[in-house]
């Protein structure tokens, strides 16, 4: 998608900083963080949103969970985190390609902030 800021991420066109990155997978620290650790995992194909997530691609959705289960324990984040996708514009998502929010490092209310 050329005119979608997390496919140019991926690319390198926009600079980000980068957390862990392989084939199927690219996590980059969030530009304006809700948590002291707060970072976005997104899969390499471009996929717009939760709603858009099917059979053929749903192996993608999967590898990003092993990935942030890895992240969260090579990071210490044994007291929780949280795993946010916001799906749609009245969710608060602002940009159209799936992503998981990983934060953690304070505590949590629910069911928001
Ligand atoms: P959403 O609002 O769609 O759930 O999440 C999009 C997230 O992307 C926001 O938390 C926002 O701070 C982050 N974001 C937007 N533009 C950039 C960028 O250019 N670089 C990085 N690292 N994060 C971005
Ligand atoms: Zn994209």
């Amino acid at each position: 998608m050329e005119d979608c800021l997390f496919c140019k991420i991926i690319k390198g066109e926009i600079p980000s900083s980068k957390v862990y990155e392989d084939d199927m997978c690219y996590a980059f620290n969030d530009i304006d963080p809700k948590a002291p650790t707060h970072f976005l995992v997104i899969p390499k194909e471009h996929i717009p949103s939760a709603a858009a997530i099917t059979p053929e691609n749903s192996v993608y959705v999967a590898h990003i969970f092993e990935v942030i289960a890895k992240l969260a324990k090579e990071k210490g984040m044994d007291k929780g985190f949280r795993v946010v996708s916001n799906c749609g514009e009245s969710a608060g998502q602002s940009v159209f390609h799936l992503h998981f929010h990983v934060m953690s490092g304070r505590d949590f209310t629910w069911p928001a902030g």
